[in-house]
């Protein structure tokens, strides 16, 4: 899952935070009741911000509450870990049968949304290849997002017609990502989208979180890939903690979020260079213009081939 696939509006956790602090344990734990069962939930659509913005709100998750990837920036686990729902170990298996899958609606569900679905428990457990060969047998399509190669497992069943698949990049630096993820190293990773790419599938780099400090742009576009999705990094004092980078360049703040300045994002955009590239955003403005001025599909930052 990438940096800000954590479905849970951080809004909610800061008021369990805030009743607990001013002793209403009744009402903190009401809410914490609530929030754990949508914690503990391998299937839901995504609302408010994000989904609202996002084409493909419906997320099923074949792992949750824990991911052996244990991304230090992680959203989702700074959100259940406190809850006591994290365990990067032994994350919990989705039960996922042939009736599930067979209600759901045809539209494309993304796979990973609240932890990676090609973690590397998936080797021993293969939660996730069972529920693509149920989505392969219903006909419905499936968005892939992952940090690892062990998709590669997969490419005999992987249907080309269904499957969308993006793999998340944060560095071009082995070294260095290894000191924030357990993921495969991005050397690993741009391996693997160039052999999907080889092999016909519709798969895209996701540049994200878009840190322009860790990443060789020149790297970047040598990748053999027809497109890519940027999405940049936010921050907030959680992030903060994570990266050694200059923040005095993140200015605009919205919605308990740090930016980059619009002219700034659109300055390192343009040294990317892609057959198609698209921004994924979550700052209000810069998402109009994106959307309406530079995205290959202004109806879908994700540009999924349709
Ligand atoms: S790969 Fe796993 S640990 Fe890393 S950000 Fe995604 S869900 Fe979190």
């Amino acid at each position: 899952m990438d940096l800000y696939a954590g479905i849970m509006s951080i809004s909610q956790s800061v008021i369990i935070h805030l009743l607990l602090s001013k002793g209403r344990y009744f009402g903190a734990a009401l809410l914490l009741c609530i929030d754990m069962k949508e914690f503990k939930s391998f299937y839901k659509r995504v609302e408010g911000n994000e989904g609202n913005k996002c084409n493909y709100p419906t997320r099923l998750d074949t792992y949750g509450c824990g991911c052996q990837h244990n991304c230090k920036y992680c959203y989702a686990k700074s959100l259940l870990d406190f809850r006591g729902l994290w365990d990067s170990e032994k994350p919990a298996v989705a039960t996922i049968d042939e009736k599930f899958i067979s209600k759901l609606p045809k539209e494309v569900v993304r796979l990973g949304g609240m932890t990676d679905c090609y973690q590397p428990y998936e080797r021993e457990i293969r939660n996730t290849r069972k529920t693509i060969k149920l989505l392969n047998k219903y006909e419905i399509p499936y968005l892939i997002v992952t940090k690892s190669a062990i998709i590669l497992d997969d490419l005999d069943i992987l249907n080309k017609d269904l499957a969308h698949i993006q793999i998340t990049i944060t560095t071009t630096d082995d070294e260095l990502s290894k000191t924030y993820e357990n993921a495969s190293v991005p050397s690993e990773r741009i391996k693997a989208v160039e052999i999907l790419q080889e092999q016909g599938f519709d798969v895209a780099v996701r540049l994200a979180p878009f840190i322009p400090e860790f990443v060789d742009i020149s790297q970047i576009n040598r990748i053999k890939c027809d497109k890519i999705t940027v999405e940049f990094l936010r921050v907030n004092p959680f992030i903060k903690q994570w990266f050694d980078i200059d923040y005095s360049k993140y200015t605009v703040k919205r919605n308990g979020y740090w930016h980059l300045p619009l002219k700034e994002k659109k300055r390192l955009v343009q040294q990317i260079d892609f057959k198609e590239m698209t921004v994924c955003e979550d700052e209000s403005m810069a998402y109009v213009y994106w959307k309406y001025h530079f995205n290959h599909n202004p109806n879908d930052c994700c540009n999924l081939r349709r």
